[in-house]
């Protein structure tokens, strides 16, 4: 889950990161009146979720404070739209930051290495607004630093590093610290990436996180109830917000097939049958272990807000899940919502028969395998 940028600069200072001074601000007059402390001396960003905020016009620099009121009352509600993102996000507070001023711009990111099993630090010269385009087209300027997870990080090891990348000697000590200092916030905090970009350097010899980036392993969320109203926010999709409000693991992927399944492995099993089928599975839902009727129901209405779903797919396999339950919340969730679209339910395991006893006679299709009830649907939604 993505934190705001303010948010991330918070969380960076407590572990001894350099952030410039700053505060949020939801209007105009609140923005003035910081810029004010800083003599009118600002940069107003933008708190939006998503990344290439500068080019999307979210990020202006300022020598006055009425100015800074003004452009943040041109951000306020408007939609900011970039490569990263290009459905885009409203603007619904700004940070109102201490203007440094930048000699250099470098990159520097913690980040999991999956395939080495270690956490990897990122560091560049070539920081800043282009650093998508130095990854691409000169890969060699970016160096990647493995943290042994029993030894952790020596500071040797991190100067040659730096001297690698060549940052210039008189920035590494204090680079040193830094990259430290990230290391132990992402492993303290249960981050799953963090990212300065840019990592300041000023002309008189600072090295200042201008930009920050955190986000924070979902997974462990439950360590972390302070992010609460963030969660959903950080959800790009408005239905995947939908579903962390409802506690729904949910995620959409465009297409147009609706699949509910019990289980994260049988509900992919679901999406593949799909699209062996010549179908385009419209999300991922898994409706978990134990299904009651109310969150059969909850878990339909969630798949039908998406307006692309011409047919839906129920795959379930009793173990815990009792299928009488989840014929009774699907029975009823499809009456009270009025579901027009087709459905093909499979229903197997702990109480089947009682289950499927039940859809017997209503307009609910029956399969007995999944790859049948993946052809039924398919057919039947593109009929
Ligand atoms: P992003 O586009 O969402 O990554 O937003 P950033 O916070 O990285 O800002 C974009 C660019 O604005 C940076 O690369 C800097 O060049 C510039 N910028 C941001 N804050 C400051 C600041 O305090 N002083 C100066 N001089 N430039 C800044
Ligand atoms: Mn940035």
């Amino acid at each position: 889950m993505k934190l705001h940028e303010y948010q991330s600069k918070d969380l960076l200072a407590r572990y001894g990161v350099n952030v410039p001074g700053g505060r949020v601000a939801h209007d105009a007059a609140d923005a003035q009146a910081i810029a004010d402390e800083f003599g009118g001396k600002v940069v107003v960003k933008a708190q939006v979720l998503m990344g290439g905020r500068g080019k999307a016009g979210g990020v202006k620099l300022f020598d006055n404070a009425a100015a800074a009121g003004a452009f943040t009352q041109e951000l306020i509600g408007k939609r900011l739209v970039s490569i990263q993102n290009p459905a885009g996000m409203v603007v619904e507070k700004v940070l109102v930051g201490e203007l440094i001023d930048i000699d250099e711009e470098y990159y520097l990111s913690v980040l999991l290495d999956r395939a080495a099993a270690q956490l990897v630090v990122m560091i560049s010269k070539e920081g800043g607004m282009d650093i998508e385009e130095v990854a691409e087209k000169h890969p060699e300027a970016i160096v990647r630093l493995h943290v042994d997870p029993a030894w952790g990080l020596s500071d040797f090891e991190i100067r040659a590093a730096l001297a690698q990348a060549n940052i210039p000697k008189a920035a590494r000590g204090q680079m040193v610290a830094m990259i430290k200092s990230l290391v132990s916030a992402y492993l303290r905090e249960d981050a799953d990436l963090i990212e300065i970009n840019p990592c300041a350097w000023t002309p008189d010899g600072k090295l200042i996180a201008a930009d920050a980036k955190v986000s924070i392993d979902e997974n462990a969320l439950f360590r972390h109830k302070e992010y609460g109203d963030t969660a959903e926010d950080s959800a790009e999709d408005p239905l995947e917000a939908e579903a962390t409000r409802r506690g729904i693991a949910y995620v959409r992927l465009g297409g147009d097939i609706g699949v509910i399944g019990n289980g994260a492995g049988l509900v992919m099993c679901s999406m593949d049958e799909v699209t062996a089928a010549g179908g385009r599975p419209a999300n991922f839902l898994d409706v978990g272990g134990g299904a009651q009727a109310e969150r059969v129901k909850s878990c339909v209405e969630l798949i039908l807000m998406d307006p692309n779903v011409k047919g839906l797919l129920i795959n379930i396999f009793g173990g815990i899940t009792r299928c009488d339950e989840v014929a009774k919340g699907i029975l009823s969730a499809l009456d009270e919502l009025n579901v027009q679209i087709p459905v093909v339910a499979r229903i197997e395991g702990t109480a089947s028969e009682e289950g499927r006893a039940l859809l017997q006679g209503t307009r609910i299709v029956p399969a007995q395998t999944m790859q049948e009830a993946a052809q039924k649907i398919v057919s039947l939604a593109y009929a």
